[in-house]
């Protein structure tokens, strides 16, 4: 099996299985269309293996000690780190992520979080409640049971790692359901997690949303869903939830606001909004700042600083060197953005200062690539004010009044993230706090941290993962023990 052929299987009670059918999904490069290996397709029957793999391991792995279950995730941490270049090389492969700007530092996080949720794993405290000396009242934090989660395709090493970390080291048993188009990486992953845990505490199950995603979510056996993606497959799994009423975590879309004061037209504030628009993941990040929302007095100066930046940005191949930006992931998600920039473009008014539609020829044409795109002088009801378009393009909202731009800011239906640049901390502060958004940034346009509080607000999401905070409402359930101590 070399790195362009690779024949993968799924993950259920401790062996590495095809699928009960034998059908396959080819994995496709967005970066030259050529196939790179397969994956099965599973469906409704291999769910329901993986399912009953994960409740047959439950009572042992919950009475399993919780410093044992936190250890195993710092031995994999250990036993993965000299793969973690072959994994980062893969992940751009698969998903077109450049291996210099996202996916060596996407393995690195997998590591990091598992050194972190294992640390925590003795955190799960309960609390005493005062009731006299007489009456003894306790909580616990226990295991859910079985926990089903499915994982988009953007940055699945990363969104893969914070379900299974957390929801195992607090005792849960976990089937995961992976992307159609990024399975690869996180399967080597999951090789070497299953050399340190038993049998069926882990089952990974490939295939399509509609087919495999769809039975995990319908499976009697699953206890909690948890899910990483878009805001309408999400709302399709809280449906589903709620015929059980199994509790859901969702972690939606977003099209999230970057808010410019007139003090901020400066080369760090671009080179931050470039960081928070996420161009170097082409754009395809639920936290991607993707409405530029800058002062009317600064809007031409700092629109010609970004184009002239982003013009330096090198697109190409996801595994060069030289690479800054890689290729979108699919055909259909191509397509998408190219159908958000011609509508952008055909708007009246609109200018485009950089990027727009690809060229059909040329030397970038044999993969998925655009080029970084800024479409100015938009409207905020325009659909690419609206719509998340997960793709390399920005759009630039011109304002004047602090209480109008944070009103356009929060017109959406989204609330996942925001950014706001000024050297002027009240009025930072004061639009953070305004902001209808679960995670706001000043002057700074990074990715999620460990122990951060992260998630949605609006129909960006529910619940928290991240943390240990997150880790404890999102996996464990409490439970009230009360004690009379009389008799
Ligand atoms: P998607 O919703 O199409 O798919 C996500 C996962 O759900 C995939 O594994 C897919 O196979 C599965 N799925 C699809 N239909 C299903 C169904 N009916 N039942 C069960 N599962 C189903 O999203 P995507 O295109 O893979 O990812 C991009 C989206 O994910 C964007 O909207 C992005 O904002 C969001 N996202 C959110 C976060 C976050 O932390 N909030 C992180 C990354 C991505």
């Amino acid at each position: 099996m070399t790195e362009t052929d690779i024949r993968e299987q799924m993950l259920i009670d401790g062996a590495w299985v095809d699928a009960a059918d034998g059908r396959v999904i080819e994995i496709e490069s967005p970066r030259d269309h050529a196939v790179i290996g397969q994956v099965p397709r599973g469906g409704e029957a291999d769910v329901d293996k993986a399912v009953r793999a994960a409740r047959a391991a439950q009572p042992a792995w919950r009475a399993t000690p919780p410093r044992e279950r936190g250890d195993a995730f710092r031995r994999i941490a250990d036993a993965l780190e000299p793969e973690l270049e072959r994994i980062a090389r893969l992940s751009a492969l698969e998903n077109g992520n450049a291996i210099r700007t996202q996916t060596r530092g996407e393995s690195a996080f997998v590591v990091d979080a598992f050194r972190y949720f294992s640390g925590l794993a003795a955190e799960a405290k309960g609390e005493t409640q005062p009731r006299g000396d007489l009456i003894l009242d306790y909580t616990r934090r226990e295991p859910l049971g079985v926990v089903g989660a499915i994982v988009p395709w953007n940055a699945p090493l990363m969104l893969s790692a914070l379900k299974i970390a957390p929801a195992i080291t607090m005792g849960n048993t976990l089937v995961l359901k992976l992307a159609e188009d990024a399975p690869l990486a996180i399967l080597a992953v999951v090789r070497k997690c299953q050399e340190h845990l038993p049998a069926g505490v882990l089952n990974v199950v490939t295939g399509y949303g509609t087919e495999a995603g769809e039975a995990l979510s319908h499976h009697p056996g699953v206890d909690k869903l948890s899910f990483t993606g878009s805001t309408a497959v999400g709302k399709r799994v809280m449906e589903v939830a709620s015929e059980r009423v199994v509790p859901v975590s969702l972690e939606l879309g977003g099209k999230s606001p970057q808010v410019v004061f007139p003090d901020a037209d400066e080369d760090w504030v671009v080179d931050g909004t470039i960081a928070g628009v996420r161009f170097f993941r082409q754009g395809q990040s639920c936290t991607a700042g993707s409405r530029l929302f800058l002062h009317e007095s600064i809007f031409d100066s700092f629109i010609d600083k970004l184009t002239e930046r982003l013009s330096k940005l090198v697109v190409g191949d996801p595994l060069d060197e030289a690479t800054d930006m890689g290729a979108i992931v699919n055909t259909k998600q191509f397509d998408k953005v190219c159908d958000y920039i011609a509508d952008g473009e055909s708007q009246a008014g609109a200018r485009i200062t950089i990027g727009g539609v690809p060229p059909k020829d040329g030397p970038l044409s044999g993969g998925n690539y655009v080029q970084p795109t800024v479409i100015a002088n938009v409207a905020n009801d325009w659909r690419v004010a609206q719509e998340e378009i997960f793709g390399p393009v920005v759009v630039a909202i011109p304002w004047k009044d602090e209480d109008d731009v944070i009103a356009m800011a929060n017109e959406t239906h989204y609330g996942l993230a925001g950014f706001v640049w000024s050297h002027d901390m009240g009025a930072a502060l004061r639009t953070a706090h305004r902001l209808d958004a679960g995670w706001v940034q000043v002057n700074q346009g990074g990715g999620q941290v460990l122990g951060q509080s992260y998630g949605g607000f609006k129909q960006s999401g529910i619940g928290r993962e991240f943390s240990l905070e997150g880790m404890l409402d999102s996996f464990t359930q409490r439970k009230q023990v009360s004690v009379n101590l009389a008799h």
